[in-house]
């Protein structure tokens, strides 16, 4: 039966895209077989083709403050680690990284933190609407659970986008790595992905691959969890564990069949998955992966699905200290020649670099399906 499916899903995608069965997805994650895998990583670069074309679009990455009220065991920036430096960057700061983003022609500035009042409503409203003025970059916001309120204020500011990742959908294991906020208002991250997909947000998620205590069901679960919602963004990397939060420090892994192992093959599957089961949404190739697996794993994720690249822009003193998981910085390189050296071998690779923002095709098909039915209201 399942060499059925592999036919299935080698031929015939040009015009028909059907979601693939459990029993196929558990195979593909499961299967490490190089050759028999050379199918799936050509089936999802020829959807990737067909869906969202050659072009690779960049979004220039600022870490624009460690601080971080939560308790999540995988994160290097949890409220317990007293191990970090904290810090948080000025608006004239951030405003500089977002000119240099714009002159080196990307199309999106994503700003990435933990989750803290420090960054205030009003000053992140008025943050968002001058890079709008003055770059008209396109915004995505990375900042973890906020209240509805605020969500509203920076969408209305001129925010486009916002990542929120679910990190699993195994209710123990989120339980267990990400302890709830006391007097939080949203019930789950899935409650707030939908808040912001009724605002107008470009919504984006994803989860973590390998978490100790994984199931591959976990991440099949995820596959279709990412389907229903029609996520317009999707990002995948490996657990890469810190030793100064309580989930590195456990003791090595149990080991079953059923655990995921967190590294660049499961990385690949999924990314590769994940396109043939939400084609037209936009996924990066993470810097975990490149974390773990260099410029190389990065162009792996590309050639096996992905369609974006996020960069870093941020100041190289306050980069240390973004310390959600280790090795995740060449501070010894100088940083543009880093991200030409990046755009380089992309374009190698025998892709484009995108112009513009990147809309999903997803969303720009959501919108235009919203304002008929406006028209026709
Ligand atoms: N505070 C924001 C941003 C978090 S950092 C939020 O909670 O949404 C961005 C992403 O880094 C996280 O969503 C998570 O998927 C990833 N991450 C954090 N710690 C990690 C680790 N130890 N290994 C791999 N990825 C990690």
């Amino acid at each position: 039966m399942i060499q059925e499916k592999i036919s299935y899903m080698t031929n015939g995608l040009k015009h028909s895209i059907e979601e693939p069965g459990r029993d196929e997805l558990l195979y593909w994650l499961q299967e490490n077989d190089e050759i028999k895998l050379r199918q799936l990583w050509q089936t999802a670069d020829r959807v990737r083709r067909e869906l969202v074309g050659d072009s690779v679009y960049l979004r220039g990455i600022v870490e624009i403050s460690n601080y971080c009220r939560r308790a999540c065991t995988y994160c290097g920036l949890n409220v317990t680690n007293n191990k970090i430096v904290r810090y948080q960057m000025s608006a004239a700061e951030i405003l500089h990284c977002a000119g240099q983003i714009k002159d080196e022609g990307y199309g999106t500035i994503v700003l990435q933190a933990g989750e803290h009042d420090c960054i205030g409503a009003g000053w992140m409203a008025e943050l968002i609407s001058a890079i709008k003025r003055r770059t008209g970059l396109a915004v995505t916001l990375s900042l973890g659970e906020r209240e509805p309120q605020e969500l509203a204020a920076w969408k209305e500011a001129g925010a486009d986008r916002y990542l929120l990742k679910i990190e699993t959908c195994d209710r123990r294991l989120y339980n267990k790595i990400h302890p709830p906020r006391q007097k939080g208002y949203w019930l789950n991250r899935l409650q707030m992905l939908e808040y912001l997909k009724a605002l107008g947000y470009e919504c984006g998620s994803g989860i973590m691959l390998g978490l100790p205590g994984q199931s591959y069901f976990d991440l099949i679960n995820a596959l279709h969890i990412f389907r229903e919602l029609e996520l317009d963004m999707i990002g995948m990397g490996p657990y890469i564990p810190h030793m100064d939060t309580p989930l590195g420090k456990e003791s090595v892994q149990k080991s079953s069949d059923q655990q995921v192992p967190a590294g660049d093959l499961i990385t690949y599957k999924m990314i590769a998955l994940c396109r043939i089961m939400c084609p037209d949404a936009n996924i990066p190739s993470t810097t975990a992966l490149a974390t773990i697996k260099g410029n190389g794993g990065r162009l792996l994720g590309l050639a096996r699905g992905a369609n974006v690249v996020m960069p870093n822009f941020t100041p190289m003193k306050y980069r240390l200290c973004y310390d959600i998981y280790p090795g995740r910085v060449a501070a010894d390189r100088d940083d543009r020649t880093v991200r030409r050296a990046i755009v380089h071998s992309i374009m190698e690779s025998g892709r484009m670099i995108g112009c513009g923002p990147g809309w999903s095709p997803g969303f720009l098909k959501k919108q235009a399906r919203n304002v008929s039915l406006e028209y026709k209201g």
